[in-house]
């Protein structure tokens, strides 16, 4: 991306996701100046989408969020919406499927300054990431059916699908410690045993990745027990989906985690991992760390920034540590100053470290 502008689409949503919105573009405007240039691009989304438009996925913010090279999303939905015949999260399906989003990237990451808040007692830092398969599997296999005597799902995935998302989870692991973990059922489950030729197969294009299999019973017990051993696990849709929330849980920290959704071409989109909140919308004391982080992910990930992405990382966690924090992780201050704080953290760094290289 270099000397191009950056084509960001903006959705901030519904309920705290305007909130945290807000704060996530302050901090990219703050660690952008004369080193990464972008346009925004904002359009309504979800509840809002609703309300403007009468969907969620209105034309525009799906011709802007195509025509991108990233999305930063917020959060959508809420009690508002509840009764409505086209409900918000199916904005979200929509959006998945139209850009081809079948990856889902969810870090886990328990840093010193977070340490506190992990409701396990961990000696070693802990830092793995989940690549869930996300457009097909069981949540959209046909037949699905009910009636009175019983009821049907089905699980289906082709080798296509399979092999796509696994090499996403090798070319990750290549860049961090060269170890793909898949996880499946595949003692029970013939798609499982699919997976399992499929992913061998993509394994033996990377040979310096060490490539290990684990029963997801046995995975569920790990990221509690030795979260430290894993370091990308790939896993089909609906063990994702559980593993995902449980790996969250292991931070004791929802309102601080970021996730990535991509396919092959085309933008990827950036989201916190958590809903709308619409317990403490309007309030002002909304923890904007998820979607701080998620602006660092996209720096990293689509414009290859991870140096600004690691003065983001690196402010966050100073300002843990300070003890200016939201009311989620046991402060008492407001999404405001949060927000400045790490803004402020950005423009120290940044100056000494301008001083120190003219010295
Ligand atoms: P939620 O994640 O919105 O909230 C769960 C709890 O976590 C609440 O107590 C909330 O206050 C707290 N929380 C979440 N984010 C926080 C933050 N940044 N700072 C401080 N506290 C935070 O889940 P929910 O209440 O079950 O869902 C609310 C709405 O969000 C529903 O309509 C749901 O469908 C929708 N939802 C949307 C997404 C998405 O946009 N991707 C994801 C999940 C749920």
């Amino acid at each position: 991306m270099t000397n191009q502008v950056a084509k960001i689409t903006v959705l901030s949503g519904d309920y705290i996701g305007p909130e945290i919105m807000k704060a996530g573009l302050a901090v990219l405007k703050a660690v952008s100046q004369d080193q990464f240039h972008y346009q925004i691009d904002e359009h309504p989304f979800g509840g809002a989408g609703i309300d403007q438009f009468g969907v969620p996925l209105p034309d525009e913010t799906l011709s802007s969020a195509k025509q991108s090279d990233a999305v930063l999303l917020a959060a959508i939905g809420g009690p508002k919406w509840d009764d409505a015949p086209n409900r918000p999260e199916k904005g979200l399906l929509q959006i998945r499927q139209e850009l081809n989003l079948f990856a889902n990237i969810r870090p886990t990451s328990i840093r010193a300054a977070m340490q506190r808040y992990s409701p396990i007692k961990q000696v070693e830092p802990v830092n793995f990431v989940i690549v869930r398969e996300l457009t097909s599997g069981i949540y959209f296999g046909k037949p699905r059916e009910i009636d009175d005597t019983h009821a049907i799902d089905t699980m289906r995935y082709t080798v296509e699908e399979i092999r796509r998302v696994a090499r996403v989870a090798f070319e990750m692991a290549m860049k961090r410690k060269r170890h793909v973990t898949m996880v499946d059922k595949a003692n029970v489950l013939a798609t499982s045993n699919l997976w399992r030729r499929v992913v061998a197969e993509v394994a033996a294009d990377f040979p310096e990745v060490h490539y290990d299999t684990s029963y997801v019973d046995a995975a569920a017990m790990k990221i509690i027990s030795a979260p430290e051993q894993f370091d990308v696990i790939l896993t089909e849709n609906m063990f994702g989906d559980i593993l995902s929330d449980e790996a969250a849980e292991i931070t004791g920290s929802l309102g601080t985690i970021p996730s990535m959704s991509r396919g092959t071409d085309g933008p990827a989109l950036y989201e916190p991992i958590h809903g709308s909140a619409p317990d403490i919308a309007g309030k002002g004391i909304a923890n904007p760390l998820s979607m701080i982080n998620s602006v660092a992910m996209m720096l990293a990930h689509t414009f290859d920034r991870s140096d600004l992405a690691d003065q983001i990382s690196q402010s966050v966690d100073a300002v843990i540590d300070s003890g200016t924090v939201t009311p989620d992780l046991g402060g008492n201050a407001t999404t405001n100053q949060v927000t400045n704080a790490i803004i402020q953290q950005i423009y120290e760094r940044r100056h000494n470290y301008v001083e120190n290289d003219v010295r």
